[in-house]
């Protein structure tokens, strides 16, 4: 057990201490503790904004609720749901909404921040949130898997909103999902409001483009990283792990640019293919049958064998926590593109960072969908829609520029890529909080 005073987080003045929930505790290890590590590291760097540190250590409102609904065989199941708002002093909240078994409080706190950092990385007008249901959406009908969303909108109801806090798409949700969260959250409001969540289809005022915005942003940080370090895409080697929506998607993307994709891993196993996988194959292979498990042209390897591929460029596009320092020393890549949130704990980002590998962080590479999710909002609330053509090009500048001003600063500084970009992002969040003051 931590002491109390073990317990407090480093920049508060004694005076105004209490013994901290354990959720908020430094120590408390998995996603919320692995952020609050890249806080700290990053303080040193904020000067007179560090008196405002602490906000960025607590989420400002948190809300846990209770999903009931009934399944098909005629009994009622609870799942437990989440919205946590990091903070929104820049803007309304923003950031998707997860369904997966292992999701906790810890996590979505983690997510949430994550977003608040990326979304001022890329200088988009929003604060950060995130949502979550503990829930394995592969156990539900579309019925059970309809009726869980609609119940969970209408919980998290009370403090979202076009103007308060947006959610989108994230693990396991798509644009189904946030046609029916859209729906409800219009139903109970008495108007349609296309503008409550984003990622909606294209026919409910959904963007262009958005469905490919996080993949094609995790290419565009990966090309312009390349022209910084003198890498070659063409001749590049990629290995994938996570093949959906940002994985399948950048994959598909470096091989039109000639990149070999030797390896791709996903929940169904793990394909290696020394000449390069037929990538649209694979695609069609997974979009019919939900993982890579039976793709016949390519040699099928262990799981834990991902990690020793010889490759140029590593993109984590799953989940948290898969870069660890049990497989860091092992990972052959130059470049680690982080399509995921949190794919790297901090000693695996350590380890990589003295072996001389560059790693583009989650809270840059992977901005191209919330930054699309931006331009839908703003289609939304003027009722005019842009082409596909324009959306792709201003999302490219905003990735181009946003990665050309965290390279200036991690080159400036002497640091990594994430913690320049923590720079830039926590300066703007607290110059916010410092313009706005206190209220009352
Ligand atoms: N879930 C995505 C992310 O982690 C997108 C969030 C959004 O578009 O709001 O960045």
């Amino acid at each position: 057990m931590p002491t109390p005073q073990a317990m407090q987080p480093a920049t508060s003045p004694a005076a105004f201490t209490h013994a901290l929930p354990s959720y908020l505790n430094p120590e408390h290890l998995g996603p919320w503790g692995i952020y609050l590590q890249q806080v700290d590291r990053v303080t040193p760097y904020l000067g007179s904004l560090a008196r405002w540190v602490d906000t960025l250590k607590r989420p400002k409102r948190t809300l846990i609720v209770d999903v009931p609904i009934h399944l098909d065989n005629g009994t009622v199941a609870h799942f437990e749901g989440y919205r946590v708002q990091h903070n929104t002093s820049r803007g309304p909240g923003k950031g998707g909404v997860r369904f997966h078994q292992d999701v906790t409080l810890s996590e979505v706190m983690a997510l949430s921040a994550w977003m608040s950092i990326k979304n001022a990385a890329v200088n988009v007008p929003y604060g950060g949130a995130k949502g979550g249901i503990r829930v394995d959406p592969r156990q539900l009908s579309k019925g059970e898997l309809e009726r869980v969303t609609r119940r969970y909108t209408s919980e998290i109801g009370i403090i979202i909103g076009p103007t308060k806090d947006i959610p989108a798409p994230d693990v396991n949700t798509n644009e189904q999902v946030m046609a029916w969260m859209m729906d409800t959250y219009s139903m109970n409001e008495g108007s349609t409001s296309t503008g409550v969540v984003t990622g909606k289809p294209v026919d409910l005022g959904g963007s262009l483009g958005r469905r490919e915005a996080t993949g094609r942003g995790v290419f565009t940080v990966g090309v312009e990283a390349a022209k910084h370090t003198g890498m070659d895409i063409s001749t590049a080697r990629v290995a994938v792990q996570g093949f959906g929506n940002v994985g399948g998607v950048a994959a598909k993307l470096f091989a039109a640019a000639g990149a070999r994709v030797v390896a791709v891993q996903d929940h169904g196993g793990t394909l290696y293919r020394e000449a390069g996988l037929d990538v649209a194959a694979l695609l069609a292979h997974v979009a019919q049958h939900g993982s890579v498990a039976g793709f016949a042209q390519a040699e099928v390897i262990d799981n834990d064998a991902f990690w020793d591929v010889p490759c140029d460029i590593l993109i984590p596009a799953a989940l948290e926590q898969q870069i660890t320092q049990a497989n860091a020393g092992r990972i052959q890549a130059k470049m680690v593109i982080e399509g995921a949130n949190g794919p790297t704990t901090p000693e695996a980002d350590d380890i990589l960072h003295d072996r001389g590998i560059l790693v583009l962080p989650d809270v840059i590479a992977n901005a191209g969908g919330v930054t699309v999710s931006y331009f839908e909002w703003v289609q939304d609330f003027s009722s005019f829609f842009w082409s596909e053509d324009e959306i792709n090009a201003r999302l490219v500048k905003i990735m181009q520029d946003a990665f050309a001003a965290v390279w200036q600063v991690a080159d400036a500084n002497k640091v990594s890529l994430r913690t320049a970009t923590f720079i830039v992002a926590c300066k703007r969040i607290l110059h916010a909080r410092d313009l706005r003051g206190l209220y009352p």
